[in-house]
């Protein structure tokens, strides 16, 4: 049986939270606001944002299909990568288990809340096996990370086997979805109901073109979502990210449009590296950006960032040596980056 209870670290389970004067303030009549110690000057820019982004989170539940007490909203997905630990992960005693290669603020975050990071690498073909990620796990494993679209390999997961994991797994399943939008696979986000264990990060920072208002999404069940809504800063999502997150929710057939631009510009930036004699591989991809095996990522690195093109340089990662991890820019972007290379 899934207990929360069991998973979530006892002193913030016990935690009583910060009240604002927000919170203890939200009746819709009053009009003389003496409560917060704000300026009264400056407006619009005086007043605190709404500690739970509730508009936000209702235009969200129409585009996500996810309802407002099943959302997480952070200062980028990063926040809610740092959260879990924060949450669930006892430091120098509790572990957590990844695939390899993969995102890495996970890591980063592990080490900053002194867990320890156990790592199953990937196969031949950047896929998993529940089996072996179970079996890294032990009684002190508190969340298994998975990533698809995985970054920097680009392939969605197996679909079944993540399943599997969420299934079979004790604690907390976490599926990064931060190139989903991009994705043939679908969102998890339906499994959502049936599985208390699972939470799904997603973020504005890729198809939505948003990486620098920092707004990043965790579905979860109500439970988990509230007990992060208790450990998060009170104001931690500013005012301007929620106003401009509003914007760009109010136009998701933009996102669509660019989505589709840019999944073409990657099957012809991909037919042109395949062409061209310095690329041993190209791996098959369903995100904003493919990994490629190069003669020698090292060398063709620093001739791009010469040329003024910055591609992410993957030769040191496990299971990609070599590789370089090539964004999908503009049309122009793109030829530059081609042409760049024939004359390599
Ligand atoms: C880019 C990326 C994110 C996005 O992080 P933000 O903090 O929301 O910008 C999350 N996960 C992965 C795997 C990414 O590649």
């Amino acid at each position: 049986m899934f207990s929360l209870e069991q998973l979530v670290r006892p002193n913030i389970w016990k935690l009583a939270p910060y009240s604002s004067a927000r919170d203890e303030y939200s009746g819709h009549e009053a009009h003389v606001f003496l409560d917060a110690n704000e300026n009264p000057y400056n407006a619009p820019y005086n007043r605190y944002p709404d500690p739970l982004q509730r508009e936000l989170k209702s235009v969200l539940k129409k585009v996500k299909g996810v309802p407002e007490d099943m959302i997480f909203l952070g200062n980028g997905s990063d926040e809610a990568i740092d959260l879990a630990y924060r949450v669930f992960c006892n430091p120098g005693v509790d572990n957590v288990v990844a695939i390899a290669p993969s995102y890495g603020m996970y890591k980063v975050c592990a080490d900053i809340n002194d867990i320890e990071y156990r790592t199953v690498l990937l196969d031949e073909h950047y896929q998993f096996s529940a089996d072996k990620l179970l079996a890294a796990c032990d009684a002190h494993t508190k969340i298994i990370w998975l990533c698809s679209p995985n970054n920097p390999t680009g392939n969605s997961l197996d679909r079944d086997e993540m399943l599997k994991v969420v299934n079979q797994f004790q604690g907390i399943v976490i599926i990064d979805e931060a190139y989903i939008d991009f994705a043939q696979q679908l969102s998890m986000r339906q499994e959502l109901p049936t599985h208390p264990n699972l939470i799904i990060l997603q973020t504005m920072s890729k198809a939505w073109g948003s990486a620098a208002i920092r707004l990043g999404m965790a579905f979860a069940s109500k439970d988990i979502i509230a007990i992060y809504n208790k450990v998060k800063y009170p104001y931690n999502v500013n005012q301007l990210t929620q106003q401009q997150a509003l914007t760009a929710l109010s136009d998701p057939f933009e996102v669509d449009k660019w989505v589709r631009i840019l999944l073409d510009e990657r099957t012809r930036l991909m037919q042109a590296f395949t062409e061209l004699p310095i690329v041993q591989e190209v791996f098959p991809t369903d995100a904003n950006f493919f990994l490629a095996r190069m003669t020698d990522a090292q060398a063709i690195y620093d001739y791009l960032v010469n040329e003024g093109i910055i591609v992410r340089n993957r030769t040191r990662v496990q299971l990609c040596q070599n590789c370089l991890r090539i964004t999908i820019g503009s049309l122009s972007e793109n030829n530059e980056l081609i042409g760049a290379l024939r004359k390599y």
